[in-house]
């Protein structure tokens, strides 16, 4: 596939990189389910054709935070099983259950809300009960679960819902020696264990993000639910790069330089002057900016490559725009192209590579690229 005619920039999604992924993930967690999460637009990678993607490597599952997410799923005609799980009141229950939806339920006034969507259409209703093993965030947590594991008897008597699910999720799967790993994979076994008691069998235990997925089979249970790594990123990245876990980045983001022009020693670049050319040079200007994705911290640390160099954006990021020193011996002239992101290979700046430069995590880099940017699926 080739850029959209005229594109400034774009993003490119390798979906083959996406189903080997898959399928690397689930080589590594034999006898579990791979359920992989595509919530934030496939964590910026595109919904619907990542999701396909994902399910052609072999995922059996696909998660999404919210049911808006899962509702353009279906509506694009994906099928395979599907779990949702951040809503507040209000929120269209009988939507997802209509839609074969998997609801996860944290708090009883979730589960009443379900139950009542599922008897006004005689039908029951798929869910996951979510139990808090020490994240604090969603999740039932002490005697919350106690409250909705007692809540639960009655209404899977009745046949308005079917628990299909207990899941949990870390809160330091990335540092796998931490002792709250463990403690959470205990207090996970204990919440199963007391829906046991309480006559709730669900067939599923997820319990690992992708972190846990590669460093922690201790985790895996019945279905691990990697997101990241889907996508070809580590997250670990002190314990090891994407190709070190057999995985490889998906996402590429190119631009073409707009203007290249000669510039004077001491010239003062882009807004506030942060940066100032040390000698005379050459400037690049690239069209993509914060309103793109590119993160405003970058301004002066976030590396692109052209042609065989890696350089560095030279002063502030702008909103639709940065600029590149290209150095006075440049050959090259508009419409030359800027690798932003790329697999590592060649010396092309990673996710990694920008997340350690503005000190934050490849996550956010990412899931940041704004659809101004068009997609490209190869
Ligand atoms: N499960 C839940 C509940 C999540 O919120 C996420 C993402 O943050 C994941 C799984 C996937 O995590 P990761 O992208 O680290 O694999």
């Amino acid at each position: 596939a080739t850029p959209p005619e005229g594109a400034s920039a774009w993003v490119t999604i390798d979906l083959d990189a996406i189903s080997d992924n898959v399928r690397e993930l689930a080589r590594r967690s034999p006898g579990a389910e791979v359920m992989a999460v595509v919530k934030a637009d496939a964590y910026g990678h595109g919904l619907v054709p990542s999701a396909r993607a994902a399910v052609a490597g072999g995922a059996t599952w696909l998660a999404v935070a919210q049911l808006r997410e899962a509702l353009q799923l279906r509506a694009a005609g994906v099928s395979t099983p599907l779990l949702t799980w951040l809503y507040v009141p209000g929120v269209d229950f009988g939507a997802a259950i209509d839609a074969d939806i998997d609801i996860s339920v944290s708090a009883p006034w979730a589960l009443d809300a379900v139950v009542s969507a599922a008897r006004e259409r005689g039908r029951t209703a798929r869910i996951h009960v979510k139990v808090d093993t020490g994240l604090a965030r969603n999740g039932a947590l002490g005697q919350g679960w106690t409250d909705l594991v007692a809540a639960l008897g009655p209404v899977v008597a009745e046949g308005a819902v079917e628990v299909i699910g207990v899941w949990s999720h870390f809160a330091l799967a990335d540092a796998p020696q931490h002792p709250t790993v463990l403690a959470q994979r205990e207090r996970f076994v204990e919440a199963a264990a007391e829906l046991r008691r309480a006559g709730i069998r669900p067939p599923l235990k997820h319990l690992a993000n992708s972190a846990a997925t590669l460093t922690n089979p201790d985790a895996h249970f019945d279905v691990v639910r990697p997101g990241l790594a889907v996508y070809g990123l580590s997250p670990v990245p002190d314990l090891g790069a994407p190709h070190d876990f057999g995985l490889r980045e998906a996402m590429r983001v190119t631009a073409r330089l707009a203007l290249v022009k000669q510039a004077p020693a001491g010239q003062g670049v882009s807004y506030g002057h942060v940066y100032t050319t040390p000698h005379d040079t050459v400037l690049g200007l690239v069209p993509v900016g914060y309103a793109d994705g590119i993160p405003r911290h970058a301004g002066n640390v976030g590396p692109v490559r052209v042609g065989d160099r890696r350089l560095t954006v030279a002063g502030r990021v702008c909103m639709d725009q940065f600029v590149l020193d290209l150095g006075a011996e440049y050959a090259g002239g508009a419409g030359d192209e800027v690798v932003i992101l790329g697999r590592g290979v060649d010396d092309e700046p990673t996710a990694q590579d920008w997340a350690s430069a503005i000190d934050t995590i490849n996550y956010e880099i990412v899931t940041r690229m704004s659809d101004r940017l068009p997609r490209v699926f190869v």
